[in-house]
């Protein structure tokens, strides 16, 4: 038996906690998840701090917009139930990491999430407060949660491997996963 469990991003297991109709196929979970299991290891699925937050319809935000006390009290009430079962099972004797985020996501971003200064009242421009995508900069911080979880993990003494999954590369990300923990 592999002593083992590895931390997931919600998401890549229930891509439906994405934003309603993001489009997404999750080809990075339908990858990576059956290689987890092959091997034997467990599997500690992340709640989503977004939709746990914002429900589906939320908007879609940066990472400024999340990082405020508010959202980061309620990453460290869903953190503080993932390291507890970390510890646990330490204290039982099995490995625990990789933690799996989701590059560019401004809670679930590991490497690099996006931001910008976004925010403000939405009218019948269509334009959104003059906001646009392409304002949005790729910055080279974690998502808010993903913080939150490592300040957490590292104040009980709980070494773990991030890696950020690129949905859009997903053997990549895979080959790197393996990496790590084979
Ligand atoms: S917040 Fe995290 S778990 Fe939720 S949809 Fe975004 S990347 Fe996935």
């Amino acid at each position: 038996m592999a002593k083992r469990v590895v931390v997931i991003a919600h998401c890549l297991l229930n891509y439906h906690a994405k934003i309603l109709n993001s489009g997404v196929k999750n080809e990075a979970g339908k990858m990576i998840i059956p290689q987890l299991l092959e091997r034997g290891y467990g599997i500690i699925q992340s709640p989503c701090p977004e939709f746990t937050h914002g429900g589906l319809k939320r908007w879609g935000q940066c990472r400024s917009q999340y990082n405020n006390p508010f959202f980061i009290s309620h990453c460290h009430r869903l953190a503080g139930d993932i390291i507890n079962q970390l510890e646990e099972y330490r204290r039982c004797g099995y490995a625990v990491g990789p933690v799996l985020g989701i590059n560019g996501s401004p809670s679930c971003g590991i490497d690099f999430c996006f931001d910008g200064e976004w925010g403000g009242k939405i009218d019948n421009t269509g334009q959104t407060n003059n906001k646009r995508v392409d304002q949005l900069v790729c910055v080279r911080q974690p998502g808010v949660f993903m913080e939150v979880l490592r300040q957490g993990a590292i104040k009980r003494k709980i070494d773990l491997v991030y890696i950020g999954i690129d949905e859009n590369k997903p053997e990549k990300s895979l080959e790197t996963i393996l990496s790590s923990i084979e």
